[in-house]
C-alpha cells in the first residue's frame, strides 16, 4: 500500500487540506488537494486530484451540523474513501504560531497542544482554529501521528536587534518580539535555492511572499536574518486586507479620538485595510488591475512603493543584496508588478530581463544584473508533508 501524508491548513472559516503519496520510500508526489468552505454558514467540500480533476464534492444540508469540529470529522470521515489504496501514516497542521522557542516542527500530543493554546494571546485570529483541527485530528485518527508545523519557526535564526521592539525589555521576555510569519514558504524557497540558483543558496537574497498575506524575508545563507511581519501578521507590507506598518499612534488616536475599542481597531488593521481598504474595490490585485477607479491605481502604488521601502530596509539588514525572490499569488503571477519593482530597485544594481519576466522564466534578470531576479513557485503544503513525514522517520 502507498504511504499518504494529509495536510491540514486551518482557517476560522474554511479548511485547506492536500494529500501526498510517499513515492521511492522518500519523495513526496501531490495526489489530491481541496478545500471545505462556508464553516459556521453552509459548508461545502470540494476535493481535486493531482490534475485539478474534481474527485468529489459535498455539500452539507442545512439540519447538518455545520460547527467547526463537527465540519472537520466529517470532512475526515469524507475524504478517507477518497484515499482507497493509501496508507495514511501522518497528518501534518500548518500552526501560526510557535511562540519564541519552537524552531522546528514537533510532534503533537495533549500536553503539547495545552502548551500552544498558552500562544493564542499572540495570535488570536489563527492559532484557535489551527489547534481546533489538530486536537480534532488527535480524536479522530489517535494510531497516526500528527505533527505541528509554524509559520514562526523559520524566523528563530534572527538576532536579537531584528526581533526585538523598542519598548522596556521585560516585555521582550515576556514574548512581545517580531515573530516573522510565512516561514514555510521561506523555507521552501530556501531548500529550492541550491538546485534553482546555486550563487543565492549561501547569499544575501530577499524573498518576497506577495500572496493574499505578504511579508518579505532577507536571508543569508538560507537562514532568516529579518523579516517584515513582525508580533503579528499586520506589520510590514500592506496586503488583501491587512494594513501592514502603521504608526502605532494612529491605534492611540482611533481609540482617543474616536472611541473604539479593541474589537472594532481589530477588524479595521485585519479586515477593512490593505488593498481593500484604500480602494474601496477589492482586495484582488486581479480586480484592482482591472479597475477604473483610480483609488484602485492608488492602492497598487503604495502596494508597489512598499515593497520598495522594504527591499532597502532589508538589503541594510544583509549588507548587501545577491538575489531577490517573488513568489505566492501575486509574486509568482503577476510580471507587471515585477516589473515596477525592479524598476524601483535599479538603484541596487537590479536590471530586469523584460522578455523572461513576461515568459514565465525562472531567472528574471539580465545576466549582467549586479542583483539576480527569481520568480519562484512556493510550496508551503509540500514543506509541511515534508516536515511530518521527516519527524514521522525520527
Ligand atoms: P493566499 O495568501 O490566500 O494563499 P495567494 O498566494 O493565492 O493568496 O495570492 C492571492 C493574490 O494573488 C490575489 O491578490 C490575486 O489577485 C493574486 N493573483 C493571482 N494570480 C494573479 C495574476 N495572474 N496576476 C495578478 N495577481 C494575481
Amino acid at each position: 500500500m502507498t504511504q499518504g501524508i494529509l495536510v491540514i491548513n486551518a482557517g476560522s472559516s474554511s479548511i485547506k487540506f492536500s494529500v501526498y503519496a510517499v513515492t521511492d520510500g522518500s519523495s513526496l508526489e501531490l495526489h489530491s488537494k481541496g478545500l471545505i468552505e462556508g464553516i459556521g454558514g453552509k459548508p461545502y467540500a470540494l476535493a481535486k486530484g493531482a490534475d485539478g480533476s474534481p474527485i468529489g464534492e459535498r455539500n452539507w444540508r442545512e439540519d447538518e451540523p455545520n460547527d467547526f469540529q463537527s465540519c472537520f470529522a466529517e470532512l475526515v470521515r469524507w475524504l478517507l474513501p477518497h484515499l482507497k489504496g493509501m496508507d495514511l501514516v501522518g497528518v501534518g497542521h500548518r500552526v501560526v504560531h510557535g511562540g519564541p522557542e519552537l524552531n522546528r516542527p514537533v510532534l503533537l500530543d495533549p500536553k503539547t497542544i495545552e502548551a500552544l493554546e498558552a500562544l493564542i494571546p499572540l495570535a488570536p485570529l489563527h492559532q484557535p482554529s489551527n489547534l481546533l483541527a489538530a486536537k480534532k485530528s488527535l480524536e479522530l485518527t489517535p494510531d497516526i501521528p500528527n505533527v505541528a508545523c509554524f509559520d514562526t519557526a523559520f524566523h528563530r535564526t534572527q538576532p536579537r536587534v531584528a526581533d526585538a521592539f523598542g519598548l522596556p525589555s521585560a516585555y521582550y521576555d515576556n514574548g512581545v518580539r517580531r515573530y516573522g510569519f510565512h516561514g514555510m514558504s521561506y523555507e521552501y524557497i530556501a531548500a529550492r535555492l541550491p538546485e534553482l540558483a546555486p550563487e543565492l543558496a549561501d547569499g544575501k537574497v530577499v524573498v518576497a511572499h506577495l500572496g493574499n498575506g505578504a511579508s518579505m524575508c532577507a536571508m543569508r545563507d538560507g537562514k532568516s536574518v529579518a523579516s517584515t511581519m513582525g508580533f503579528t501578521v499586520l506589520d510590514g507590507l500592506p496586503m488583501g486586507t491587512r494594513c501592514g506598518a502603521v504608526d502605532p499612534g494612529v491605534l492611540l488616536y482611533l481609540m482617543d479620538k474616536e472611541g473604539r475599542d479593541s474589537k472594532a481597531i481589530s477588524d479595521l488593521l485585519y479586515k477593512q485595510s490593505g488593498l481593500l481598504g484604500m480602494s474601496g474595490v477589492s482586495n484582488d490585485m486581479r480586480e484592482l488591475k482591472q479597475s477604473n477607479e483610480p483609488k484602485a491605481a492608488d492602492a497598487v502604488d503604495y502596494y508597489v512603493y512598499r515593497i520598495g521601502r522594504e527591499l532597502g530596509s532589508l538589503t541594510a539588514a544583509l549588507g548587501g543584496l545577491d538575489g531577490l525572490v517573488c513568489t505566492a499569488g501575486i509574486g509568482e503571477n503577476d510580471a507587471d508588478l515585477r516589473e515596477r519593482v525592479c524598476k524601483d530597485a535599479a538603484w541596487l544594481g537590479v536590471e530586469l530581463d523584460k522578455d523572461a519576466n513576461r515568459n514565465g522564466a525562472v531567472r528574471i534578470s539580465t545576466p549582467k544584473s549586479a542583483v539576480s531576479v527569481w520568480a519562484i513557485p512556493t510550496n508551503e503544503e509540500l514543506m509541511i508533508a515534508n516536515h511530518t513525514f521527516n519527524v514521522i522517520r525520527g
